[in-house]
């Protein structure tokens, strides 16, 4: 209980990763059709809500791939769950030509509880960018999917003293910038993209899929019972679309499998056929060995 005498928030078998290196963990659990979320607790960023468990309740913001079920179906109980744990405004980033309808749902949801949400939905297309935490920002990147869909990327924007003052004492830097000369660099750092559900040419066509240290890449087709001609057809992407793509990712984050596969099948599919292309695969299985309070 937490201290208003309601319960504390609660989740179920979730996969979670912390990347030390690179100061941030990304949990989340994806079966295609059914559901997919993603958090990042260190941003207070969810992807997805095709369920709202604690994680994505505690996030304050709310990138949304698209409108299918599986990925927003969950966007009127997060709201309604932040309001409830007084959690303040939430901010939601969706595709625009879904806007009008997600604002929609959202005020039929207020009509019905007789009370409106603190809550700003924004409308985003490809190539948008968005300041989310102190020197991050979130991208959207273009899917390719059945329906208006965007992938998302995080990168940190890093400030360098330029080389020709490296040397140059402190007094020397503080008098350069108080006459109005730019004594830093910036460059931007890939952190982390998520891919939504897309075909493959995705990965062939934006760069962020290949080069963020972990990569979010929908993988929902593993096997012949559903070729690649299916998965193209369906919006979706198959493994064998995945080999001939220049991974240069530390970490390669298979998501959004289909259920028609069991856990430790999909396992062992995907590290047998994405293991020698890639140093490090951690698809996103449920994860039943974490501790009960975590669950
Ligand atoms: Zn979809």
């Amino acid at each position: 209980m937490n201290t208003h005498g309601r319960p504390e928030l609660r989740s179920g078998p979730t996969a979670s990763r912390h990347f030390d290196a690179l100061g941030f963990t990304l949990e989340g659990v994806s079966v295609a059709g059914v559901v997919t979320w993603l958090t990042v607790p260190q941003w207070s960023l969810a992807i997805d809500c095709g369920a709202v468990p604690a994680q994505v309740v505690r996030c304050r913001v709310l990138a949304l791939t698209h409108a299918h079920m599986d990925h927003a179906g969950g966007l009127g109980t997060w709201l309604a769950l932040r309001r409830l744990n007084g959690f303040g405004h939430s901010t939601v980033y969706a595709p625009t030509a879904a806007v009008r309808a997600l604002r929609a749902v959202v005020e039929t949801w207020e009509q019905l509880h007789r009370h409106p949400f603190d809550w700003e939905l924004i409308g985003v297309e490809a190539g948008d960018r968005f300041p989310l935490h102190t020197g991050l920002h979130l991208e959207a990147l273009p899917a390719d999917h059945v329906v208006p869909t965007v992938g998302w990327a995080v990168s940190r924007t890093k400030h360098r003293l330029i080389p020709a003052l490296h040397g140059a004492t402190g007094p020397e830097i503080k008098a350069l910038k108080a006459s109005g000369h730019d004594v830093n660099e910036r460059s931007e750092e890939l952190l982390l993209a998520v891919s939504g559900d897309t075909r493959a040419t995705m990965f062939r066509d934006v760069p962020q899929l290949r080069e963020a240290p972990v990569a979010c890449v929908e993988t929902t087709f593993l096997d012949h019972r559903c070729d690649q001609a299916h998965a193209d057809a369906a919006g979706h992407c198959h493994v064998d679309a995945l080999l001939n793509v220049p991974w240069a990712n530390q970490t390669l984050v298979p998501y959004h499998i289909s259920q028609r596969y069991a856990a430790d099948v999909a396992r062992k599919i995907l590290m047998a056929k994405l293991g020698p292309h890639v140093s490090d695969v951690w698809p996103l299985l449920p994860d039943e060995t974490l501790p009960a309070d975590r669950r």
